[in-house]
């Protein structure tokens, strides 16, 4: 169903009405969530996301995916984030931070969060927790997406990604049904700027130096779960709902 503040309800088909209203009846027995997925790029915490994000009525904030939009709109946030991004390295805090805090107010995010890609550094972390602290809540879950990272070479250089949607693909692991387009929209598919062996390196460098110290950060509060993200898709899904029960 197309969503939106200008959606005029006449317009709309009532089999969606009735399907959207069926969701969030099913929606409003589910426990609220807060959770951050954090793992190299390419561990997979973007394919898991929509699984976990529907199983619990979430909202999926993933601050690259917000980066890239405000970078293709050329919003001022998108030109301050640009250089960084293109070079594998973080944006500022600040930047960051702010596009959090406003996102976290989101009607859809009433029922909890996933944060994919953020906090990345344990500023970014602190930041967030007194964020939350001053709306009476907290993270319940940290799901650490371990992984070597020679596994990741192949994952990023064979990414494809749906850019409206943030849909992703692989060549090898998760071709979609026809190439270069993407299964839902039938619009193409494309490659980010960023997976490419040169930038990767650089990626690696920034998530071992800097974001490494915030699952230290989390580990110390009692709320990390280890997942063993090599393993296929399906395998890893089943890790996260065990880590979620
Ligand atoms: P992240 O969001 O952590 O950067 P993605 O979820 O985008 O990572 O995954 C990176 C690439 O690897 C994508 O092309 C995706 O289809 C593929 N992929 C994700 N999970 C797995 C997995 N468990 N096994 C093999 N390939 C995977
Ligand atoms: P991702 O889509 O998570 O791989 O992020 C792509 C790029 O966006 C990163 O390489 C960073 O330049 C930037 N970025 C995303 N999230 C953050 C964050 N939390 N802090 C700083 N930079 C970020």
């Amino acid at each position: 169903m197309a969503s939106g503040a200008n959606v005029v309800l006449d317009d709309v088909p009532s089999l969606d009405l009735m399907t959207e209203l069926l969701r969030r009846m099913k929606c409003a027995s589910k426990p609220d969530k807060r959770l951050i997925l954090i793992g190299p790029p390419g561990s997979g915490k973007g394919t898991q996301s929509p699984i976990i994000k529907d199983e619990y009525c979430l909202c999926h904030l993933a601050t690259g995916d917000m980066l890239r939009a405000a970078v293709a709109a050329k919003t001022p946030l998108g030109i301050k984030a640009k250089e960084a991004m293109d070079k594998g390295d973080l944006v500022s805090d600040d930047l960051v931070v702010g596009i959090i805090d406003e996102a976290i107010k989101r009607p859809s995010c009433q029922k909890g969060f996933i944060l994919d890609g953020f906090p990345r550094t344990s500023i970014q972390a602190e930041k967030l927790d007194e964020m939350l602290a001053k709306q009476g809540t907290k993270i319940d879950k940290v799901l650490n997406f371990a992984i070597d990272d020679a596994i990741l070479e192949e994952r990023i250089t064979g990414r494809w990604i749906h850019p409206l949607s943030g849909r992703t693909y692989h060549t090898k692991f998760a071709p979609p049904k026809v190439p270069g387009i993407d299964d839902v929209s039938g619009e193409p598919l494309i490659q980010r700027k960023d997976d490419t062996v040169e930038v990767l390196k650089s990626r690696l460098e920034s998530f071992h130096r800097q974001t490494e110290p915030v699952i230290d950060y989390y580990t110390k509060k009692g709320v990390v779960a280890q997942l063993h993200a090599e393993k296929p898709p399906n395998e890893v899904t089943i890790q996260v709902q065990k880590a979620l029960l």
